[in-house]
């Protein structure tokens, strides 16, 4: 599968860190999405294996990811040298990128997570957040179904397809996009 919008998701950087470059694929990342349950807490709770710590695990190719790593990677990029993904949250199973943060202290990523919460997507409690621009723009451009759409940002699948049909945020036009920069590469 490759579209130019599974590319400009799974940016050249992005494929380098997961060494997946010719592997990874739209389904993968579907297959990721579908084993991420939302609880009340906001956490995104992995459903499927875990290590003997209770960090989730996601087998792609021949190698096995651990599932909040590869949230980080799908969301922020490659993790800084000599730095970990931790959990602001303390829940080792959850993979909700606005809940981790790389650091190498508690109180480091306590604090990076809290200027980074709200880049890309809601740490939405009770699903009925307010949407920012740039998640409504993310929303259209991301290649996943409404079903998977829903999920990461707590929304229902009939709101998916008002937004992707321009029936909400209607002014809102696709060159303003976060990729834009891509796009014109
Ligand atoms: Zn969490």
């Amino acid at each position: 599968m490759r579209t130019s919008n599974v590319q400009r998701f799974l940016s050249p950087q992005n494929c380098r860190v997961l060494g997946v470059k010719n592997n990874l694929t739209k389904q993968d990342i579907e297959r990721f999405f579908s084993k991420v349950k939302i609880v009340a807490n906001g956490c995104w709770e992995w459903s499927g294996g875990r290590d003997k710590d209770g960090y989730g695990k996601m087998r792609i190719g021949k190698r096995m990811f651990l599932s909040h790593r590869l949230s980080y990677k799908f969301h922020f990029g490659e993790v800084p040298e000599g730095k970990e993904i931790m959990h602001r949250c303390d829940n080792p199973p959850c993979c909700n990128p606005s809940h981790l943060c790389a650091g190498s202290h508690k109180e480091n990523c306590q604090d990076r997570t809290a200027k980074g919460r709200d880049l890309l997507f809601s740490g939405s409690k009770n699903g009925k957040s307010k949407l920012t621009a740039s998640q409504v723009l993310r929303i259209r451009e991301l290649p996943f179904s409404p079903e998977v759409i829903a999920k990461m940002f707590s929304i229902s699948v009939t709101q998916v397809k008002r937004l992707r049909n321009f029936q909400q945020w209607r002014h809102l036009g696709m060159q303003q996009g976060l990729f834009a920069e891509n796009r014109a590469a």
